[in-house]
């Protein structure tokens, strides 16, 4: 697996690091629940394939995340990079790093994120005298943390103010980039130069070009290349991306995606071009940009939101309506017979309040019903 050095951190990063988020789950009593059996086996395949950045949080996979990853790597703690998430929203620092090391079965973690910062959080609270910056400095002092980092879905203008507000502090940030969504790229750019390592989440766009689209006709190779493997490319082309965080949840996922990650051929600029130009013309997309990140799962009312957005992405962005119709219409049969389509929503907000996003999810899945219900 090729490894790259990641930022000024000293460390060589495989460039495909494994998101620990979208595990192999199954559906029981309106509920997902992880397996975990698939799940330490597809970690422990891919750390046997060369990827050694493994990326969790406290409250990925339904609070499983870091106890899955922990038990995955027992034994093998040498051999992998950890990264892990701080909650701003819970002030209780030392608390959530202690649970960290416990859950995760270590005595360090490499990578110390803040998990989903903004701005606004961190000129206030974050950078306060003896705040969480100045802990996070201490634990990095006592060797209980290797690099301290932030991921955010705040503007890219934010988040060139939060590097410069840290004043050298940060050494890594990870963003979202994809081939329909190159917001960050300004802030990416900055970082590099200033020497942070830059990895990526969400390079796939949420698995939303898993379909033949106008998008493959533009790509080399057409429509027969793998979207998933065009959208790697894609990130990887960008000099200023370090490592692709993918949450992979089969074997066959981490070969692809190592497969691609090794390729030493990038797109060509005149590619990367074609590409962006129609991109371009699907920026329409930004609207109702779910990444399928299941932060809003599960819904009380036994809606799959991420898997209604995609179908309705499929109608309203590439235009494959009968397709998308015919997904729709399949909610409460077979493989999705525990789920309801979106008419069952009732109304309770509590999606809205977990999506970082910030889609008006309540107004979406009112507009997919209406193109795509029968
Ligand atoms: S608002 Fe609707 S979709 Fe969102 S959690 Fe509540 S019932 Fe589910
Ligand atoms: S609707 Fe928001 S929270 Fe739910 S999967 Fe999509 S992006 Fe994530």
């Amino acid at each position: 697996m090729k490894q790259v050095e990641y930022g000024k951190t000293g460390k060589k990063i495989s460039r495909l690091g494994f998101g620990v988020l979208r595990l192999p789950y199954e559906v029981r009593e309106n509920r997902i629940v992880y397996d975990e059996e698939s799940s330490i086996d597809v970690i422990r395949y891919a750390i046997d394939a060369g990827i050694n950045y493994f990326d969790t949080a406290p409250s990925y996979c339904g609070k499983r995340s870091q106890l899955i990853l922990g038990e995955a790597i027992r034994g093998r703690r040498d051999e992998i990079y950890l990264s892990t998430k701080f909650d701003t929203a819970d002030p209780d620092l030392e608390a959530q790093f202690e649970n960290s090391l416990k859950e995760l079965g270590t005595d360090h973690i490499d990578f110390y994120h803040f998990w989903s910062m903004d701005l606004s959080y961190f000129a206030d609270k974050g950078l306060a005298k003896n705040g969480p910056l100045d802990r996070m400095t201490k634990l990095k002092e006592q060797g209980l943390v290797g690099h301290i980092a932030f991921s955010s879905h705040d503007t890219p203008e934010n988040m060139i103010e939060m590097i410069r507000l840290a004043e050298g502090r940060f050494e890594a940030l990870l963003c979202q980039y994809n081939l329909l969504d190159r917001r960050n790229e300004p802030v990416m750019a900055y970082a590099k130069s200033l020497g942070m390592g830059v990895s990526l989440m969400g390079p796939m766009g949420g698995g939303r070009l898993g379909t033949p689209t106008e998008l493959m006709d533009v790509l080399p190779g057409g429509a027969s290349v793998a979207s998933a493997e065009t959208a790697l490319r894609f990130v990887f082309s960008n000099p200023n991306v370090d490592i692709a965080l993918s949450g992979m949840n089969t074997t066959c996922m981490v070969d692809e995606n190592i497969r691609t990650a090794n390729d030493p051929a990038p797109l060509s600029r005149e590619e990367r071009d074609r590409i962006e130009a129609v991109a371009d013309e699907k920026k329409k997309l930004s609207d109702l940009y779910c990444t399928a990140c299941n932060y809003c799962m599960p819904c009380p009312a036994g809606i799959n939101i991420p898997e209604i957005f995609k179908m309705y992405n499929y109608h309203r962005v590439y235009g494959i309506t009968d397709y998308a119709r015919a997904q729709y219409g399949m909610i409460g049969t077979g493989g999705d017979k525990d789920f309801q389509n979106a008419s069952a929503c009732v109304d309770c907000g509590l999606c809205e309040a977990q999506c970082p996003q910030k889609l008006a999810i309540r107004d979406e899945l009112k507009n997919a019903h209406e193109a795509l219900a029968p």
